[in-house]
């Protein structure tokens, strides 16, 4: 047992000691609080790479869903602009109110289909005018980064854009849901491509689906002459002849080597216009407001 004297000077030095734990604590966190305030404000180190997403749009009843259910697709999508460019020869009250609805950073343009293509009877080239006043805005406008033709119907997983973003010449990945075979996608062995699997080739150099690649802003740039052409079922290897110098061996493939689905070529059934609403009927009611939503061709 310890003596009164030892129990006293044991409890002094105890005090003594958490005295100056204390102490020092407090400089320190002092210290510390006075080092952060001087460092610079920190920018984040690394900006990722800016992703342009190309989507063709044109005026039918499903025309907002679609846009709907991208958009918002898009929305999980850091670092990108969305190019909407509608076939059309004058701008969509509506589709301006969706766009600003769903808060994607976007642009919105005309770029109506040629008219010796739109009455044609033979296949029509959709969504090339459009796509093509996409790459206009991307000449003048980027710098940096990577371009995507993203149609306004189809379905994507937002990993694609995180994997595409890093392009530095063309990638191309599988497209499901297109033709016979199910699926579009270059073939594989041995890490190379060796072909392309699709249900129609077509005597195509590159047969594959629009939704199956992706081009860097700078590898546009330096081939000022690409642009799509206005040929049925040979837009995409129109695109990337116009790519030239373009080989096998320069394309990156996404989707852990061609291995897995991530895009796909989705169609939406066609729906009728809506009817004209009975204002003499339902005049005074919520249907007046819900009818100026309704997009009729
Ligand atoms: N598109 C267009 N004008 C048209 C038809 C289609 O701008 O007259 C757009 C459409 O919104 C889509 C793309 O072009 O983003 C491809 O059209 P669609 O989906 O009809 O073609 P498919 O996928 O069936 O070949
Ligand atoms: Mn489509």
């Amino acid at each position: 047992m310890f003596k009164k004297g030892e129990k006293m000077a044991l409890a002094k030095s105890l005090k003594m000691f958490l005295t100056i734990f204390v102490a020092t604590t407090c400089i320190y966190m002092v210290l510390y609080q006075y080092h952060l305030s001087r460092e610079p404000i920190t920018q984040p180190k690394y900006i990722k790479p800016p992703l342009y997403i190309i989507t063709p749009t044109y005026r039918r009843a499903e025309q907002l869903a679609e846009l709907t259910r991208l958009g918002y697709t898009l929305k999980h999508v850091v670092n990108l602009l969305w190019l909407v460019i509608e076939d059309a020869n004058q701008t969509s009250p509506l589709v301006i109110h969706t766009l600003n609805r769903i808060g994607v950073p976007y642009e919105y343009f005309l770029a109506p289909m040629p008219d010796e293509y739109k009455n044609t009877k033979k296949a029509k080239p959709r969504g090339v005018s459009n796509r093509n006043r996409g790459l206009d805005y991307i000449r003048a406008n980027a710098t940096s980064g990577v371009f995507y033709f993203a149609d306004d119907d189809n379905t994507y997983d937002i990993s694609i854009f995180e994997q595409m973003r890093y392009t530095q010449k063309v990638s191309m990945w599988p497209v499901g849901l297109v033709t016979k075979f199910g699926v579009s996608t270059p073939i594989i062995r041995n890490g190379k491509i060796t072909g392309f699997y699709d249900g129609w080739i077509g005597g195509r150099k590159f047969p594959v689906d629009m939704a199956g690649f992706a081009v860097s802003v700078k590898f546009l740039h330096e081939r000022p002459n690409a642009k799509m052409p206005f040929k049925a079922g040979y837009e995409e290897d129109g695109f990337l002849k116009s790519l030239a110098p373009l080989n096998l061996t320069d394309i990156e493939l996404l989707a852990s080597n061609c291995t897995e689905i991530l895009t796909w070529h989705t169609q939406t059934k066609k729906n009728a216009n809506a009817s004209p609403l009975n204002l003499t009927l339902h005049g005074d009611t919520n249907l007046v407001s819900l009818n100026t939503f309704l997009v009729r061709t």
